[in-house]
């Protein structure tokens, strides 16, 4: 049976009331992150622009703790912002694909990008790696800030987005790595049908052997590190 600390279904709670933009402004790289550092009293509960000051309300009330001002060193409270790619400009470079943590721009390599807006948690992170600056933030809540400019079900789509990438980037990450090892041992066979006469032919074969084993063996320890890791 999985056993909870007490601080762990307090996480969960936190969790649950934060935006789930997954913008990182908090100073952490996820919400979920941000909820167990508050739930284990190393970040405060005022770090979140998103949420805005209804936000800190509602941690506040939570932790049964006073109403605090929003620490505006981690960002403004602001109308929230959808992310628009001027086309004519994009390059195709992929590079605000592989930042945007909710899958929400379409394109592939060469191609022009474009961003779907109702899947746009206006987290900000696509418009730095983007080379040649054609990403825009567009205000799409003139007026309205926080959680008046945000709603329940789009803060949960968000977090499900959220995972659902991540999901996907681990297991293309597993599928490279088992299409790497099956290369090293396709090579390692390949290598011990080759003839080797001359004691220095042999040498750098016995070389090559080893360099392609002790990979295959890195592989196969990182695998087995990977997998007790998801199943602690
Ligand atoms: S919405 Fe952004 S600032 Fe708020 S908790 Fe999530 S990642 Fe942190
Ligand atoms: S498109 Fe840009 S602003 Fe919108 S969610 Fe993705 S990274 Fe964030
Ligand atoms: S980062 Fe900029 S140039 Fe590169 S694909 Fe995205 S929008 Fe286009």
């Amino acid at each position: 049976m999985v056993k909870f600390a007490v601080s762990d279904h307090l996480a969960v709670q936190i969790e649950q009331r934060l935006p789930q933009t997954q913008c990182t402004k908090c100073g952490y790289p996820s919400c979920h992150d941000y909820a167990v550092a508050i739930a284990d009293g190393s970040a405060n509960y005022n770090q979140c622009p998103p949420g805005g000051q209804e936000g800190v309300a509602r941690l506040a009330t939570l932790l049964n703790k006073p109403v605090i001002a929003l620490n505006t060193a981690h960002g403004e409270e602001r109308p929230r912002p959808v992310a628009f790619i001027e086309e004519e400009f994009c390059i195709g470079c992929t590079l605000c694909i592989q930042a945007c943590p909710v899958d929400a721009i379409l394109g592939a390599p060469k191609q022009m990008h474009t961003v779907i807006p109702q899947m746009c948690t206006g987290c900000d992170l696509c418009v730095a790696p983007c080379p040649v600056d054609c990403i825009k933030m567009i205000s799409v809540t003139p007026g309205k800030t926080g959680w008046d400019a945000w709603s329940e079900e789009q803060a949960q789509a968000s977090r499900h987005q959220f995972e659902f990438r991540n999901q996907r980037l681990l297991r293309e990450k597993r599928e490279n790595e088992e299409r790497l090892a099956a290369k090293a041992a396709a090579k390692l066979k390949a290598l011990e049908l080759e003839t080797a006469q001359t004691a220095e032919e042999i040498q750098q074969k016995e070389r090559k052997k080893a360099i392609i084993a002790a990979a295959i063996e890195r592989a196969r320890l990182k695998k087995l590190e990977a997998e007790s890791g998801n199943a602690s």
